[in-house]
């Protein structure tokens, strides 16, 4: 009799809810505190919760960016946990089953829905969403495709699906703060109507984030305006379309965003001498997560300085545990750009 245990699911989320709203009230009263941390740490994050930390509204995020986002929209109201585990690399990673029964237990699951959650969609069939709110992130904002520009390196793949004449849209859209505002739109929206108690408390945090982001996204702004060279270049892959798009910078790369080759052919490192050499850049990119040794190469050869620009997929454990943000990242990057285009 599959109604009864639905029936008796929702009345266990209400009485969470309702759990949920008590403590709420409580907290407010002892004053509003912990507004930054996220709650139990790292490690408790990580965990994905089982148990103990029901009674509160549970966020899953697959990836660093809606965690981040998550998080500070909850202001410590929620528990938000990320299944990526900091430092490991978010292209390959696949879902153990605790995992998926983190998924399956929270009330709202926040993924990207591009070429690296193509394991999402089975997951999510295979269980019962009827009580939980999904959301692809990728539906909150404006995208484009993956594009490949002179000098990068097609993979195999990628030229077999060209060939099946198959869209593949990027999936990096919070490289560009604009974006992330939209992302953090929509997950306030869900959480405010999973948990309208504290739809106050959640609606007042996400407009102190946005304003951050818009702090952020008038640095880049003015930086690439006031800049005299406009070019960036990678010896890396290229997840930054939607940052480049936005603030007009010309790119030039290795690979394309998603691309998993490691080792760029001789024609596409002399390509990115060549255009370092011509335009005069002063600093070679990598990203994250990456060994950095083609950018390091390629500054040996051309006295270019090799430099991050974090895409923030992911963060290390330290940066994890310490509740560094997705904000504190891209303020990272605004000193590093002001570098390269100088
Ligand atoms: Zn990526």
């Amino acid at each position: 009799m599959n109604r009864i245990g639905h029936t008796g699911k929702h009345a266990k989320k209400i009485l969470f809810l309702a759990l949920a709203l008590l403590l709420a009230l409580s907290a407010a009263g002892c004053g509003q505190g912990g507004a930054t941390g996220d709650s139990g740490g790292g490690a408790a994050a990580v965990d994905g919760g089982d148990g103990a930390g029901n009674e509160r509204v549970s966020i899953v995020a697959t990836i660093f960016p809606p965690y981040d986002l998550a998080r500070a929209v909850s202001g410590g109201l929620a528990d938000v946990s990320m299944l990526l585990p900091p430092a490991s690399e978010s292209h390959s990673f696949e879902p153990t089953t605790r995992d998926i029964i983190s998924i399956q237990d929270c009330d709202l699951f926040l993924y990207i829905g591009g070429e690296s959650d193509e394991w999402v969609d089975g997951i999510l069939e295979s269980m019962d969403t009827s009580s939980m709110r999904v959301l692809p992130m990728m539906d909150s904002v404006a995208t484009v495709e993956e594009e490949i520009v002179e000098g990068m390196q097609e993979e195999e793949e990628e030229l077999a699906l060209a060939e099946e004449e198959e869209v593949e849209y990027d999936e990096h859209i919070w490289t560009y703060p604009g974006n992330a505002k939209l992302m953090l739109e929509a997950i306030t929206e869900a959480l405010c109507e999973i948990d309208g108690a504290n739809a106050p408390a959640y609606r007042e945090n996400a407009e102190a984030y946005s304003a951050q982001l818009d702090e952020l996204d008038a640095a880049f702004q003015d930086l690439v305006a006031e800049a005299p060279l406009k070019t960036v270049v990678f010896g890396d892959r290229f997840p930054f379309r939607y940052f480049a798009d936005a603030y007009g910078l010309d790119y030039f790369a290795a690979f394309p965003g998603c691309s998993t080759e490691t080792e760029a052919s001789a024609a596409t490192v002399a390509f990115l001498i060549d255009k370092i050499k011509e335009e005069g850049i002063p600093v070679i990119f990598h990203i994250e997560l990456s060994n950095g040794r083609m950018a390091e190469a390629i500054g040996e050869a051309t006295g270019a300085k090799p430099m991050l620009l974090h895409a923030c997929h992911n963060i290390s454990k330290d940066d994890f545990e310490s509740g560094l943000t997705y904000i504190d990242l891209m303020w990272g990057n605004v000193d590093s750009l002001k570098e390269a285009l100088s």
